[in-house]
């Protein structure tokens, strides 16, 4: 069984960061990203995000430290938007590699994820669910590093509730561990981190 908490990395792969970006926060639309991969929900409540100019150059600013694969980024996107098509969010756990160029970086490679009992306001986020979680990793062939963990709002916008934060603060203490937030409904997806005991939106891209 893995544990988290207990992932002790002594070395890190010195690697430039992915050049091939086909998405960064704040140079490209999140919506029409989904939009353009089929994942575009017709509903009567989907709405634009209300992103300020000022606000997505202020994330900006915080340095690009978190690179995700284009096929880990489609298996997140189907997963949400199947489970959104059912009225339900959906959870997974990202896993990949931390690098070191100029400074550590996360790289996200592939998603576990489990049969989860989830209602459309809440995912359970019980021991259960990620002892099934913790199972799926166990499936993964290759030396991974768990990243941290994905999981979606319906239509509610993304953003850290309090129990994602108290989720984020149990289960991922290391300091590459992110939170992405999905809402396939309103087509945002959003970065997170507790950096200093604060909740912290940062930038993320997409590579090929
Ligand atoms: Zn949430």
């Amino acid at each position: 069984m893995v544990r988290i908490n207990e992932e002790i990395r002594k070395e890190y792969t010195i690697k430039p960061p992915p050049s091939h970006l086909i998405f960064e926060y704040g140079r490209d639309s999140m919506e029409e990203y989904m939009e353009k991969h089929g994942y575009a929900m017709e509903s009567s409540y989907a709405r634009r995000s209300e992103e300020t100019k000022e606000r997505v150059e202020a994330i900006k600013r915080e340095g690009l430290d978190f690179y995700i694969k284009e096929e880990a980024m489609e298996k997140i996107l189907r997963h949400c938007y199947e489970q959104a098509l059912k009225g339900r969010e959906s959870m997974g756990f990202l896993v990949g590699d931390v690098r070191k160029w100029n400074d550590v970086y996360a790289v996200v490679y592939d998603i576990a994820t489990a049969s989860l009992e989830a209602s459309s306001v809440y995912v359970r986020f019980h021991r259960e669910a990620f002892e099934e979680l913790f199972d799926a990793l166990d499936e993964i062939e290759y030396e991974y590093v768990l990243l941290g963990w994905y999981h979606s709002h319906l239509g509610y916008s993304s953003f850290m509730s309090s129990i994602d934060m108290e989720t984020q603060r149990t289960y991922f203490t290391q300091p590459y561990h992110a939170a992405l937030v999905v809402d396939p409904i309103t087509r945002e997806m959003k970065a997170f981190r507790i950096i200093n005991e604060e909740c912290v939106e940062i930038p993320y891209a997409i590579f090929r």
